[in-house]
């Protein structure tokens, strides 16, 4: 071989690359351009399909529509598009020209978009290679016309590989991710990986969402914890990231969904519906901040252990910081829960043990689920507890607010000191009725 061929040969494939990489920047400036009319954009993820993702990104967007929020919903999980079934929209297929796709619009304020909208069939099962798969995921970030929009939530693709990679690469400036688990061990060692996906891109977690986490039997209202319950809120405070939730088990949403109406409109009154609109909640109140920096050892590291990613529960709120509640009764902790005058509200900072309080607040009347609400609202999440009968367990274990119960009856300021050092001491709890 000749030299000059050698380089002449290596030259083009270079320009080749260039021109690649030339037109990559500009469909991501394209893309930008496009999604410049949004508010928020926000991914949805989940370690693995199955878990619910799509219903919790169906849910979300139709409640952020009722709070008269502009909301597109872009469904832009390419093998498994399921976004057209759960909304009754089947039928539906994408309008527009080439190189300009138009969103279905559902109602007032909500826009859909779905892959699904550009198949022949909704039974298609799609095989497209890898370089294909982001080929079409640009593809559709840079045509489809949202036009102004206060909230873009995306479907993306389950796990952490290269299609979810695609999406939150070319969504540049999204606010960050919604992780959605179910409890059983399995899920939840897929959220770990999912956090470290986001940390790995700077992208902030927005919170992680438990859904089917618990059924409450509508017979005899008895909760049963099929798949256990509560590690996503375990894991998102050993993680560091915020809680936004937990969604029960609902054959309302199995129903509903089926049907192709969504819960969010369907069954307003049922406890996954309340479940969404708290979930909601916390996303509208959510702060986009700076995106966490990939720290050191994080770069290069595959392993799925996961540090704290400070930034983010700057923004939202620090999972240290622990909001106890003890009810009170003539200056001292009250052995029956549903007996006390007032609550003595303390901060405490797990990480340093520093208190802060006590904030002095009259319990509201006895009222049936009235108060697990009223702590809710005064961000507890920790309550100590003499005795608490096992209605009012469930109701706080709910709403993801630890009980200790059977501490016995002392000063608060004692009481606080122990949480703090570790050293509080629990028994048998004397009202279990
Ligand atoms: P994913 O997007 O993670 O693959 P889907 O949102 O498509 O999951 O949900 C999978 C199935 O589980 C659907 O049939 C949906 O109706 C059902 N489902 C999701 N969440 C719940 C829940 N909390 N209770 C009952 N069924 C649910």
């Amino acid at each position: 071989m000749q030299s000059g061929e050698g380089h002449g040969h290596k030259g083009q494939s270079g320009q080749g690359v260039d021109k690649r990489m030339k037109s990559d920047l500009e469909d991501r400036q394209q893309i930008a351009g496009q999604l410049s009319h949004i508010g928020h954009k926000i991914l949805v993820l989940s370690g693995k399909g199955g878990v619910g993702k799509s219903t919790v990104a169906a849910n979300l967007a139709l409640f952020l529509g009722t709070q008269s929020k502009k909301v597109g919903l872009l469904d832009i999980d390419i093998h498994g598009p399921s976004i057209p079934k759960l909304l009754g929209l089947e039928s539906a297929r994408a309008e527009g020209s080439e190189q300009k796709i138009l969103p279905v619009s559902v109602g007032e304020n909500l826009k859909v978009m779905s892959i699904g909208f550009l198949l022949d069939r909704n039974d298609t099962a799609v095989i497209w290679r890898g370089p294909m798969k982001y080929g079409v995921i640009k593809q559709f970030l840079k045509d489809v016309r949202w036009g102004d929009l206060d909230y873009l939530i995306v479907d993306s693709p389950p796990g952490t590989g290269d299609e979810p990679l695609s999406v939150a690469q070319l969504i540049q400036d999204a606010d960050g991710a919604i992780i959605v688990t179910t409890p059983q061990e399995l899920s939840l060692i897929d959220v770990r990986k999912c956090i470290n996906f986001c940390e790995k891109l700077s992208l902030p977690v927005i919170g992680v969402v438990e859904n089917m986490s618990g059924f409450v039997c509508p017979n005899c209202g008895a909760r049963v914890d099929i798949f256990k319950a509560g590690g996503g809120a375990r894991m998102a405070r050993e993680l560091h990231v915020p809680y936004l939730g937990s969604i029960p088990i609902d054959p309302a949403i199995v129903v509903a969904s089926d049907a192709g109406r969504p819960l969010a409109t369907e069954a307003q009154g049922s406890g996954a519906a309340a479940a969404f609109a708290q979930i909601a909640k916390g996303v509208l109140e959510y702060r986009p901040g700076r995106a966490a920096s990939v720290p050191e050892w994080l770069r290069g590291g595959s392993g799925i252990t996961v540090k704290p990613q400070t930034s983010v529960s700057e923004t939202n709120h620090k999972e240290d910081q622990m909001r106890v509640a003890i009810p009170i009764v003539g200056g001292k902790l009250s052995p029956h829960f549903g007996h006390c005058e007032q609550f003595a509200i303390f901060g405490v900072d797990k990480a340093n043990g520093h208190i802060t309080g006590p904030e002095m607040l009259d319990a509201p009347p006895h009222e049936p689920g009235l108060l697990p609400r009223w702590l809710g609202e005064h961000s507890v999440n920790v309550i100590i507890s003499g005795g608490m009968g096992s209605r009012a367990k469930r109701l706080f274990d709910e709403q993801n607010i630890e009980v200790i119960v059977g501490v016995s009856s002392d000063e608060p300021k004692a009481l606080i000191e122990a949480y703090a050092a570790g050293s509080l001491t629990s028994g048998e709890n004397i009202c279990d009725h």
